[in-house]
């Protein structure tokens, strides 16, 4: 090996939430990332909450994860005097055909181990509902602030950063793996983790590892003059939406409610809104948020799932395994990846 290519024991590729929270972990790390700062894709496009566990079956690593990683996060926002709030969220049943799919959810989210949930009649006079799940441990946080410490003391931890740097190409060699980069760096690592968001099945792909993601958008609707209108989440029944949680109502931390993303399976990478869907949203927030005026509603911001699962097909569970000695993929680390993002780390480092 020529002695200008560059060495290291562990090599990320991606800086994102993921990716960023992993290098916090492990400290001693390369991170490509192929922008020019971290955080500007994925983990910049979501509704920002910090979810509770409560939707997938007690086995899945989407359930275990963000189950451990509630209780990580919020204390990581609360010791380092990040901007969240724990504001919790009701999840309403609006006529009595959906009682049964509250109920479900709830027993559902007990047996995933769920802390801070309840059954209810008590909900507030802005919300509609004949009854909802409360869960305590929902709140809302600033993923950017988020990632800006984490980048932080992945930095002091010993980590290296390039941007710019768009990872072409992966070889294994005996020692280990040799990585290209679009502009001809090459690295030598001895481990690969691949936190490549939208493009984790392509780097995957580079190894000869069969993964194929289904990108899919979710569209956001402001509300005009809500401001202070809702102190916590509301999510409508789980059985409105096969592949998302159904349009439902954020708050963010100046109080402002915005309703999204909804689920659209996409080719491209185009994040514009539609304004010809706001009656669809407006329709289906208006079960529970009685107070809602087709006119309040103005498109906001998109954001692209990377999905493992197809359009047409079941649940898709995260992907973090170590494929073949000395590579780390994580592939289809959509929704709850944020709120799991510290758990995936101490996950991969228990890996390495
Ligand atoms: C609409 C929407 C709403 C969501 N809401 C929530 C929520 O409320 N709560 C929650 O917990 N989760 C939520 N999620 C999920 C969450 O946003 C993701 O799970 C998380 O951001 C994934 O982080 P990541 O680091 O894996 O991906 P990313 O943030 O996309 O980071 C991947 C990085 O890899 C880089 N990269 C890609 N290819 C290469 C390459 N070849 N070489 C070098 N770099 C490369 C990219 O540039 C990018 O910076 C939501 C997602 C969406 C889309």
């Amino acid at each position: 090996m020529a002695d200008d290519i560059l060495k290291t024991e562990v090599l990320i590729v991606g800086a994102g939430a993921v990716g960023l929270a992993i290098a916090r972990e492990l400290g001693d790390v390369c991170v490509l990332e192929k922008n020019e700062s971290y955080g500007m894709e994925v983990s910049s496009r979501n509704s920002e909450v910090i979810h509770a566990g409560l939707y997938y079956s007690q086995d899945s690593l989407k359930t275990k994860l963000c189950v451990e990683g509630n209780p990580l996060l919020r204390s990581y926002l609360s010791e380092n005097d990040l901007p969240h709030l724990v504001c919790g969220k009701m999840v309403v049943a609006t006529e009595q055909g959906e009682v049964e799919a509250v109920e479900r959810l709830f027993e559902n989210a007990r047996k995933n181990g769920v802390q801070g949930i309840s059954l209810t009649t008590d909900v507030s006079e802005s919300v509609s509902a004949k009854m909802a799940l409360y869960s305590a441990t929902t709140g809302i946080f600033d993923v950017h602030a988020y990632m800006k410490s984490l980048f932080h003391k992945a930095r002091d931890a010993g980590a290296l950063f390039s941007f710019g740097s768009e990872v072409v190409d992966i070889q294994k060699t005996n020692g280990g793996f040799l990585i290209e980069t679009a502009d001809g760096e090459k690295v030598l690592a001895e481990r690969v983790i691949n936190s490549a968001g939208l493009k984790s099945d392509i780097v995957a792909n580079k190894l000869g590892l069969n993964y194929k993601l289904y990108p899919c958008k979710g569209d956001y609707f402001a509300i005009r003059g809500a401001a202070g209108k809702l102190d916590h989440l509301v999510y409508p029944s789980p059985s409105t939406s096969k592949y998302g949680l159904g349009v439902h109502a954020t708050i963010n931390l100046q109080g402002e409610v915005r309703l999204g993303p909804d689920t659209t399976y996409v080719d491209e990478m185009n994040f514009d809104v539609d304004p010809n869907k706001s009656q669809k949203f407006y329709e289906s927030a208006l079960k529970f948020l009685p107070w809602l005026k087709h006119d309040m509603l103005y498109p906001d911001t998109s954001g692209i799932r990377p999905k493992l699962q197809a359009p047409g097909k079941g649940f898709a569970d995260f992907v973090i395994k170590e494929e073949m000695p000395g590579f780390i993929n994580l592939v289809g680390i959509e929704s709850p990846g944020l709120t799991a993002s510290l758990s995936i780390a101490r996950m991969v480092k228990g890996m390495i």
